[in-house]
């Protein structure tokens, strides 16, 4: 009998409880659970519920495939539905997991391989920390497009070099404006794979500049949040 079954609590195997959140900014927070049960790519998302709560959401998973523990990254959206009840969970709390899903991400074989640039807006940062934490010898720039500096969620983790901050709202960043201004500025070689991930007017306004640029369809890979 597991713990939870003790505690009357019926359960499967897709149950986590939840070890802590980590607030990181006013409206963002990881939520830290327990090992994944199950094989993910990293770049993958997975559904996330609360026991007790029919409603579910999609989140990347923040974490590396080999990782102690399962991650995610969620931004609290004003007057939205799940995101203020997830911030509210405590330690103990059981979070239901579903997945994972999706096919946004790289396999081993790529990841050796290839030369990548990964453009993520706000949360959206989150695949590409569960990809540089799967493959440590990962060649990559990370170009992460937020408001203010104080949303660069764990740049520690990041070698100078390969992280890149677009602040839109403060002269913090390395870069003072929007990550599309930025990307317009910028030289690629021509072999990059560039994943974009967040909200769709950034992805659609990065396509068009990389189209722009000369970069096939092909080389260009999206994860669409909202
Ligand atoms: C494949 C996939 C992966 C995702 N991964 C993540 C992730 O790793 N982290 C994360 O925070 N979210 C992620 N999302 C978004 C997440 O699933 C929810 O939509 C979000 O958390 C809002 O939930 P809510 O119930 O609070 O809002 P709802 O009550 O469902 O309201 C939705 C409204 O909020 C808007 N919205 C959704 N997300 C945001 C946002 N970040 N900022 C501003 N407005 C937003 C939507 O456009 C919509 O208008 C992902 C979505 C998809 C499809």
């Amino acid at each position: 009998m597991t713990s939870l079954e003790k505690e009357g609590i019926k359960v499967d195997e897709s149950f986590y409880k939840v070890i802590n959140i980590n607030h990181l900014t006013k409206e963002t927070f990881s939520i830290k659970l327990p090992k994944a049960r199950f094989t993910f790519k990293p770049g993958q998302h997975i559904s996330v519920g609360i026991h007790g709560n029919y409603q579910s959401r999609e989140y990347s998973v923040y974490s590396g495939a080999n990782d102690e523990n399962l991650e995610v990254l969620v931004k609290e959206v004003e007057n939205g539905y799940f995101t203020p009840r997830l911030r509210n969970l405590k330690a103990g709390d059981l979070v239901e997991i579903r997945g994972p899903f999706g096919k946004f991400g790289m396999g081993p074989k790529v990841a050796e391989s290839g030369k990548f640039v990964f453009i993520a807006s706000g949360t959206g940062i989150a695949p590409f920390r569960s990809m540089i934490r799967t493959y440590p010898g990962l060649d990559y720039t990370l170009i992460h497009g937020v408001r203010k500096a104080s949303e660069a969620y764990d740049r520690h983790e990041y070698p100078s070099g390969r992280y890149v901050l677009c602040t839109s709202q403060d002269f913090k960043g390395d870069y003072q404006g929007r990550l599309t201004g930025y990307l317009k500025d910028s030289i690629f070689s021509a072999d990059t794979q560039f994943y974009l991930c967040g909200n769709s007017s950034m992805i659609f306004d990065a396509l068009e500049i990389l189209r722009d640029k000369g970069f096939e369809r092909d080389q260009i890979h999206c994860e669409v949040y909202f």
